[in-house]
């Protein structure tokens, strides 16, 4: 393993630090960002041929790509989810923009730009409209993550015949920017807001793909495999943190809490296995039918969600009412993982996975190469 892995690792506690720092006021760790940007996590996910490392094609470079994001919410889950959504973006640009939109995304990234994908939408859905060769926008985004910080979003607006086609939004200092119902409970740091794009013009270029492209399976659901990995670096952190504070407190001999210790590291490891398969199935897909894709990391997303549950509970019942104190990183980290676990729709995805392979065999990792 190369990439820079091993200075990732290394700055895992400075942004743990700044994670805990920034809570009570919400703030942007921007510290943690430039750390980021200069270790090239931000152009890692370009090609080569971009300036980047490839990674998130090819098997070789998808693990690569999932220990990236791990490190990344190992440290601090909310810039996890800042990252995750720059990544997203570069990825939905790759997949659907032209050669020359890819090719000035990367340069902006390279000059420093931050991306991020904002879709979720609240009573006023974002809307587009073709007016005298340019596209007027007119309605807002809401649990926009990097709301502030962000200078290129991608999103979806509906046009006047309810199709959702996405736009790159180059945004600037002057935004309209709001927290979302007086703000989250956990993932303060990754400034998830309303951001309302008034009557905002973009040049015709903006559109990036076709009508349904950003629907368009599997890539719509797969994608959230990288979720998943940011994820399991919180639940990895939660499951440390347990086994020291336990051991430091002279409680970890007791043999519940070895019991605890030993479900809180299956758990972990169950989330890391199932991220892997799912990484590994969005790799591997030539001849494979997307539903298997989409099926898989449905399964995975619900897996992983119920190991970070478990191991939040574990942490809580183990170390008891000092999991609960302000000054205990572990009480941060519960409410961040608790809010970053709230993912679309769970019953849906779980159900759409099961009534996919009631009929089917599951996919196994070895045929995976
Ligand atoms: C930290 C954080 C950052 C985020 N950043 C971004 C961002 O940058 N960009 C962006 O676009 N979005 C972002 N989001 C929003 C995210 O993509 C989802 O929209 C959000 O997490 C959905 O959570 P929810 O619990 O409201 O989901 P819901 O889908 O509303 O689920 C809540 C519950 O209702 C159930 N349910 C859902 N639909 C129905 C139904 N029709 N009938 C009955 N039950 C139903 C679900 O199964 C679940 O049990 C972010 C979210 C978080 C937590």
């Amino acid at each position: 393993m190369t990439f820079p892995f091993e200075a990732l690792t290394a700055c895992g506690a400075e942004l743990e630090e700044e994670a805990s720092a920034n809570d009570a006021q919400a703030a942007f760790p921007s510290e943690g960002m430039g750390r980021l940007r200069e270790l090239g996590v931000l152009s890692a996910s370009l090609p080569h041929t971009l300036g980047g490392q490839g990674f998130g094609t090819g098997q070789q470079n998808i693990i690569g790509l999932l220990h990236l994001l791990r490190l990344v919410g190992q440290g601090s889950l909310a810039l996890g989810r800042i990252v995750e959504g720059h990544i997203n973006a570069i990825r939905l640009i790759a997949c659907y923009g032209t050669p020359d939109q890819l090719a000035r995304a990367a340069a902006d990234v390279h000059d420093g730009a931050l991306f991020g994908v904002w879709v979720t939408e609240g009573t006023t859905p974002l809307r587009m409209e073709q007016v005298d060769g340019t596209i007027r926008l007119r309605g807002e985004k809401i649990f926009a993550s990097g709301a502030r910080h962000v200078t290129r979003a991608l999103v979806t607006a509906r046009t006047h015949d309810e199709t959702t086609r996405m736009l790159l939004v180059t945004l600037d200092d002057g935004r309209d920017v709001s927290p979302v119902f007086g703000g989250l409970s956990g993932m303060r740091g990754a400034e998830t807001g309303r951001c309302d794009f008034g009557a905002m013009t973009l040049p015709p270029d903006a559109v990036i793909g076709q009508e349904g492209d950003y629907l368009r399976q599997p890539e719509f659901s797969a994608g959230a495999w990288r979720g998943m990995a940011v994820a399991l670096g919180g639940i990895e952190r939660l499951a440390t943190l347990l086994r020291l504070q336990l051991a430091e407190r002279g409680r970890a001999e007791s043999p519940a809490q070895q019991a605890r210790i030993g479900q809180a590291l299956i758990a972990t490891e169950t989330a890391y296995l199932w991220t892997r398969k799912a990484a590994l199935i969005v790799a591997t897909q030539d001849g494979r039918d997307a539903g298997d894709i989409v099926a898989t990391v449905n399964l995975a997303r619900i897996a992983v969600e119920r190991a970070g549950l478990d191991v939040i509970e574990l942490v809580q019942r183990g170390l008891g009412l000092s999991a609960f104190t302000r000054t205990n990183v572990a009480e941060r980290l519960i409410r961040d993982l608790a809010t970053y676990l709230r993912q679309p729709a769970p019953d849906e995805t779980l159900c759409e996975g099961a009534a996919w392979f009631t009929h089917r065999d599951l996919p196994r990792m070895e045929d995976m190469r």
